[in-house]
């Protein structure tokens, strides 16, 4: 495999929120001098008629250097684990139809015909679907389900549920000295929205300290940072770097949402004519949007919009239909 292929999209592009056009960013960061660039990471990757991109945003970056270790390896099938509706369910299947691997998708809880768009869509990248109770779900690190898989799936190269490892944070590691060199010079941060924190990490790792880090979970609890102290950790990074986690915004957890995050979404579109996600982006940039006194006068912040804009399908259909597209 060949990183030119997979480096065509490369960089992504920047492009500054012209907040004048829009009341969604409070009069404070005007008054404060502080302006918001987007790094348009859901432009990465192959745009596939008829669909979302689904191998793009963060999932692309902490994939990249996975597919090449498989390909360098002699692998050709990829085996990974997801929710039903999981970003990196649809990103592996589309990575594997690209690039010619076979994919396996263990999927957590019973199977619902028909099946969700995003399971729908793996299908059709011809990814096989092992459908898992929760229970088993939750012993997928122990060695007799990893056994029972390779006994029933012979070799395989294995990505971690989220796609989070050591790879995945060296591919998102390469983000802060791209968003420097397009800039032309260091912004005050760099804001990501953490699912498994294994993004965020990589972004410390690429800063080396050159700006703050800071993410946003999505997910209910105090636990992330944490997280991506170990994450920094086993590889061997300073954990005590210039980062920090925000939490209380994620809208009652993970998948859960508020109506002012719904609409503010569908403001966002119209202001901007950028589509965020509701489970990841939106949450990022709805309590990004509120934050002006967090940032000295004059900031210059960057938000990475990681993708995930092929989960919006399967939320309208559960929701009815609140995401305007
Ligand atoms: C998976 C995902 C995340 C979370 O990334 P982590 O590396 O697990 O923290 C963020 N944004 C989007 C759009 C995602 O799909």
């Amino acid at each position: 495999m060949d990183l030119n292929i997979l480096n065509t999209s490369l960089p992504s592009p920047i492009q500054e929120l012209d907040l004048t056009a829009s009341s969604l960013f409070s009069k404070s960061f005007r008054e404060r001098d502080i302006r918001i660039f987007l790094k348009r990471d859901d432009l990465l990757g192959l745009e596939v008629q008829g669909t979302s991109r689904a191998f793009c945003g963060n999932k692309w970056r902490k994939l990249k250097y996975n597919l090449l270790e498989a390909a360098q390896s002699g692998h050709s099938t990829l085996l990974t684990f997801g929710g039903a509706f999981s970003n990196h369910i649809a990103a592996v299947a589309a990575a594997g139809q690209q690039f010619g691997f076979q994919t396996i998708g263990i999927i957590r809880g019973e199977q619902v015909k028909p099946l969700n768009p995003t399971l729908a869509y793996a299908k059709s990248c011809g990814m096989q679907l092992a459908f898992v109770t929760r229970s088993t779900y939750r012993e997928k690190h122990t060695e007799a389900f990893q056994d029972s898989l390779s006994r029933k799936y012979g070799t395989f190269y294995p990505i971690p549920e989220g796609g989070t490892n050591a790879l995945a944070l060296k591919g998102a590691a390469e983000l802060p000295s791209e968003i420097i060199q397009q800039l032309g010079f260091q912004p005050n941060a760099i804001c990501v929205c953490c699912g498994t924190g294994g993004t965020l990490a990589g972004i410390i790792q690429g800063l080396e300290g050159r700006c703050h880090a800071i993410g946003y979970s999505v997910l209910k609890g105090d636990f992330m940072s944490a997280e991506v102290a170990k994450w920094l950790q086993s590889s061997q990074q300073n954990i005590s770097g210039n980062w920090q986690i925000r939490t209380e915004v994620h809208h009652g957890g993970y998948a859960k949402y508020t109506s002012s995050l719904i609409d503010f979404i569908n403001q966002f579109k119209l202001d901007f004519n950028i589509q965020l996600d509701p489970i990841y982006t939106g949450k990022l940039m709805y309590a990004l949007a509120q934050e002006a006194e967090h940032f000295p006068k004059g900031s210059s912040i960057v938000a990475i919009h990681s993708g995930g804009l092929q989960g919006i399908a399967g939320f309208n259909e559960r929701f009815g239909g609140l995401i305007k597209t």
